[in-house]
């Protein structure tokens, strides 16, 4: 077991009772248990029923056994919405933040409603970083946590989850943390949420997307030595890492909403599934393997399990 997440819950059961009350009879076992009962009733009201187990055997003392199962707890912290403040510092991108802190781009304009251009932030702005991915709302006049999962196309309990205020009136202004949605605005305001970038910077294209050789060639060819850094074209989760036949090594990149994007015959894959990758990010290395007559990059966007012609996706070069 990680030994932060042991940390983590020591450190919140002295935060939240800094003063301690006398127990010296009592040994200090039971002075933890009651440390313990009094974390749980508190984080009972902030995060929801929590599983500490205690099992008290009552013998020439007191002997107290306690079974926590500090994963989960750790895991219902970690998942409640907690901003911080970043300073940025001289050529600091919003990129270079986002990568810093693992959170998308998106979330931190989601959370900085102030930021006007994504692409234009300035050294010792205070920008404020936030630990899931969304979006913060502001309550406007009469809105519930049911309309703005609807507006934002959320279940209202994962909204309830991740918000460790009361939700049940809201004032108008006040902030909501969406989880997992992005800001209406993103587009405008400079970010990359429906485009994508080229998965390899140059290279001749060797053969485009349709008919070829009899059969149908449901990606794009472009021809790159081997070891070329390949990135991804749009951010997203990796949904597949590894040898896949002719395809040789490929990464398949989930990117929600139905689109799914595919590189085939890298020589080094650098990311597995189940990670989450920004646009841009350098997922492999190009190469020559599986059914390939060269060193080159196949690239695939498919939307809604159909490949389409990823020429009509990508910006122009
Ligand atoms: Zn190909």
């Amino acid at each position: 077991m990680a030994s932060w997440k042991i940390l983590l819950v020591f450190c919140m059961i002295f935060l939240v009772f800094p003063a301690q009350v006398s127990l010296a009879e009592e040994g200090p076992d039971f002075r933890f248990f009651q440390r313990l009962s009094l974390f749980q009733r508190e984080a009972d009201g902030h995060l929801g029923p929590m599983d500490i187990r205690g099992d008290e055997t009552w013998g020439n003392g007191v002997q107290l056994e306690v079974q926590i199962r500090i994963d989960e707890i750790a895991e219902r912290v970690a998942s409640v919405a907690r901003f911080s403040t970043h300073q940025v510092q001289p050529g600091e991108t919003l990129w270079d933040i986002s990568r810093k802190y693992g959170i998308d781009v998106a979330t931190l304009a989601g959370v900085n409603h102030d930021i006007a251009n994504v692409h234009n932030i300035r050294a010792g702005d205070e920008i404020r970083v936030i630990n899931i991915r969304g979006t913060v709302h502001k309550a406007k006049q009469g809105e519930t946590v049911d309309c703005i999962a609807g507006e934002y196309g959320v279940c209202p309990e994962e909204i309830r989850r991740v918000n460790a205020e009361d939700l049940n009136s809201l004032e108008i202004g006040q902030e909501v943390v969406v989880p997992g949605a992005k800001p209406a605005d993103f587009a405008e305001r400079g970010g990359t949420l429906d485009s994508f970038v080229w998965p390899v910077t140059g290279g001749r294209i060797s053969s485009h997307f349709g008919p070829r050789w009899g059969g149908f060639h449901e990606g794009l060819d472009i021809a790159v030595p081997t070891g070329t850094p390949v990135r991804a074209a749009k951010e997203g989760w990796v949904s597949f890492s590894g040898w896949n036949g002719g395809y040789g090594n490929t990464i398949d990149i989930d990117h929600g909403g139905g689109v799914v994007t595919r590189y085939a015959h890298n020589s080094r894959l650098l990311v597995s599934r189940g990670s989450f990758v920004y646009q841009g990010q350098v997922i492999a290395y190009s190469g020559n393997t599986g059914r390939s007559t060269g060193p080159h990059l196949h690239f695939e966007i498919h939307l809604n399990n159909r490949p389409v012609n990823p020429i009509r996706y990508l910006p122009p070069r």
